[in-house]
């Protein structure tokens, strides 16, 4: 079995998560994406992140339409900071060693990976896989032999579509009570609404509801 494993604070799914995570499914013929959202994501401590339950809801929505698709909650269960390692391990565990397992990196991310928990211990644990992400096209993986010699080497590189959409950008739309649609399913713009996030009371000084949202 050929698990994909794509990890992200999710806050919120958007477009750009779902379309580079079928592209990685087609290619390298997943039998299934785990879309895992992160419980207490502690590199992103500097801002506040929205309620992983919220998060994880919209997770939830959006990957309902893909068969092949699916959302993990082992972070937002799992106390304390959110490491991947401690994710991949506990994946191995529930699929056991006939799984084969490919964790989905925008390569954004790549640039941080020194700073993740045992990033050396990734390389060991999983298969890595690197997706396109606007501003990052130019990045030189030689870097991650810091990590672990020959990591590198290993990062399986997908030339996916270039969407520029980010989940900062969509919270700033929503606090400034612009339109976001398109930029996530409807599904998701829905919950938003209807739950009231990321409005920071900027909007006119009046609530947004889903009635007089922006659409
Ligand atoms: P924020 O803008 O809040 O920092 P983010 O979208 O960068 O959010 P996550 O939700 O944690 O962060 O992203 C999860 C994963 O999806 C990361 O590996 C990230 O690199 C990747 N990703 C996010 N947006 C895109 C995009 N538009 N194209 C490709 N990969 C993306």
């Amino acid at each position: 079995m050929r698990v994909g494993v794509f990890g992200g604070t999710f806050d919120p799914i958007h477009v750009g998560h779902l379309i580079v995570a079928e592209e990685a499914r087609v290619s390298l013929e997943l039998d299934e994406v785990l879309f895992v959202t992160a419980g207490q994501p502690w590199l992103k401590e500097s801002r506040k992140i929205t309620e992983g339950r919220h998060r994880m809801a919209m997770v939830e929505r959006a990957v309902e339409s893909n068969a092949n698709f699916r959302s993990s909650d082992v972070e937002i269960n799992r106390p304390g900071p959110t490491y991947t390692v401690d994710t991949l391990a506990e994946m191995r565990h529930n699929l056991g060693q006939r799984a084969t397992l490919y964790l989905i990196l925008g390569l954004d991310s790549f640039r941080e990976l020194h700073r993740w928990h045992h990033p050396e211990r990734l390389f060991q644990m999983c298969k890595m896989v690197g997706v396109s992400r606007p501003g990052s096209q130019d990045l030189d993986l030689r870097a991650l032999d810091d990590i672990t010699p020959g990591a590198s080497a290993g990062v399986t590189l997908l030339e996916t579509p270039l969407i520029g959409v980010s989940a900062a950008d969509i919270r700033r739309r929503l606090s400034e009570g612009m339109s976001i649609k398109y930029q996530v399913p409807e599904c998701v713009e829905d919950y938003i609404y209807e739950h009231g996030l990321y409005r920071n009371h900027t909007v006119s000084g009046s609530s947004l509801s889903k009635e007089d949202s922006p659409r």
